[in-house]
């Protein structure tokens, strides 16, 4: 076979690691990629976002599976537009990713088919949601309808911050049309986790659970991020919770979308606060998640190719999903600044100094034959043990052979004391 995975981050060269073990496949192209997944696929120079060359690229060479990564090209239908062009591709179409692509529509979903969520209105006029500002309880939480890389979602203290969300979300439009619509949302308390699933629209196979490490310090301080690290299983999600989650969320939402007559083919990516009135939804993905990712899929002894095909053709009854009796421990090497301003196009040494551990590429670049950083998050270092702490300690060990100006990454990815 012939694949072609859409991406260049972390968790697309997860993926690709995953399918180069398949006995299935032949070549694996990638567009764009990076640095490290040019070691297993060959590298196309083609955006994630130009739909139409992808979609020339896999009819010319042939290609018998496309596997989509990231979240925007799902939402910009790029499944329904090689599917039109009798193409095989792995992901949700345009219809099924809005769970991702518009929280208004999530959330409306939720709220018309009993699915625990937080209490919201959404609000598509200025006016009417700072009235609704004035007279609401706080703490909030507000969210732009549509993609926003991840930073659409604003908790606000009082009503002085709210009415500066407000302003940023639909005066200045910092996220353009995403911001067309903001949801205003009951604050959830809790812990968070995050549930992965592979649906065919009508059968589902939870992955092993997974948990990432958002705040760019040590000790969970500091700003958001794109994930500083992840770990799986997740010890806090315990079996008993997965069984609520796959009963509560799970179920009802593949249900609620058939209903909608949407079929939803792919990876389904719950984002739950685990609340003492049970798991609550946070947020869909429609997608797998990064840096879980560079954790789940090292841990999987089905071959991935199957699991796909199977995910195309409703056939994911006849899967069972085997995973290592083992733990999985990743830290993020990012750029100094990062998540604010950065430099990139340092050479990154050491790689090949690594053993222990397998180390996905996020940020990198191949120039003038160095490997070199281009990103904020450069590289994902994953280790697997018997133990989280023997996962966490290899890890270590290796991350440490690396280096480049600049680099950065938390020391207390699970750490025993946490986990
Ligand atoms: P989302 O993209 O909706 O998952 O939001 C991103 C992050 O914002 C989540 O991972 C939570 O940390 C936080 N968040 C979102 N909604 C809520 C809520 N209703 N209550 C508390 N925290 C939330």
């Amino acid at each position: 076979m012939k694949v072609l995975v859409i991406g260049g981050g972390g968790r697309e060269h997860a993926i690709v690691h995953k399918l180069s073990q398949s006995s299935k496949v032949d070549k694996i192209y990638c567009a764009p990629g990076n640095a490290g997944i040019g070691l297993l696929a060959e590298c196309v120079d083609i955006k994630v976002g130009d739909i139409e060359k992808l979609k020339e690229f896999a009819i010319k060479n042939y290609i018998d599976l496309t596997v989509v990564g990231p979240e925007m090209p799902l939402v910009q239908g790029i499944v329904d537009e090689f599917e039109k062009a009798g193409l095989r591709i792995f992901g949700p179409n345009k219809s099924a990713a809005a769970v991702e692509g518009s929280k208004y529509f999530t959330k409306q979903l939720l709220s018309k088919y009993n699915i625990p969520t937080g209490r919201f209105k959404a609000f598509d006029k200025y006016q009417e949601a700072l009235k609704f500002l004035k007279e609401t309880w706080y703490p909030v939480v507000m969210k732009a309808d549509g993609l926003a890389q991840g930073k659409g979602v604003l908790i606000v203290k009082d009503f002085i911050e709210a009415k500066e969300a407000l302003d940023l979300m639909m005066k200045k439009r910092i996220f353009g049309t995403s911001g067309d619509i903001v949801i205003i949302e009951e604050m959830l308390f809790g812990k968070e986790a995050s549930v992965f699933a592979f649906t065919d629209g009508e059968n589902i196979l939870p992955m092993v659970s997974a948990m990432d490490y958002k705040k760019v310090y040590e000790g969970d301080k500091g700003p958001n991020t794109g994930g500083m690290g992840s770990i799986a299983p997740n010890p806090y999600l315990e079996e008993e919770t997965l069984k609520e989650v796959m009963e509560s969320v799970l179920k009802p939402m593949v249900k609620a979308l058939q209903k909608e007559g949407i079929v939803y083919k792919g990876v389904l990516y719950a984002g739950l606060m685990l609340t003492n009135e049970g798991p609550k939804v946070l947020e869909f993905n429609a997608r797998f998640g990064d840096p879980e990712t560079q954790v789940v899929l090292p841990l999987l002894k089905t071959d991935l190719i199957d699991i796909m095909e199977a995910t195309i053709e409703g056939k994911l009854d006849k899967i069972q999903l085997e995973w290592e009796d083992k733990k999985a421990v990743c830290a993020v090497a990012v750029s100094n600044g990062y998540p604010g301003e950065y430099q990139t196009g340092f050479e990154i040494t050491g790689l090949e100094k690594v053993k222990e551990a397998f180390v996905y590429h996020a940020g990198t670049a191949l120039k003038d034959g160095k490997i070199t950083t281009s990103g904020g998050r450069v590289l994902a270092v994953t280790s697997i043990g018997d133990s989280y702490e023997e996962a966490r300690e290899k890890v270590y060990r290796e991350i440490e052979k690396i280096s480049f100006e600049g680099m950065y990454y938390r020391k207390d990815i699970a750490l025993v004391s946490q986990v």
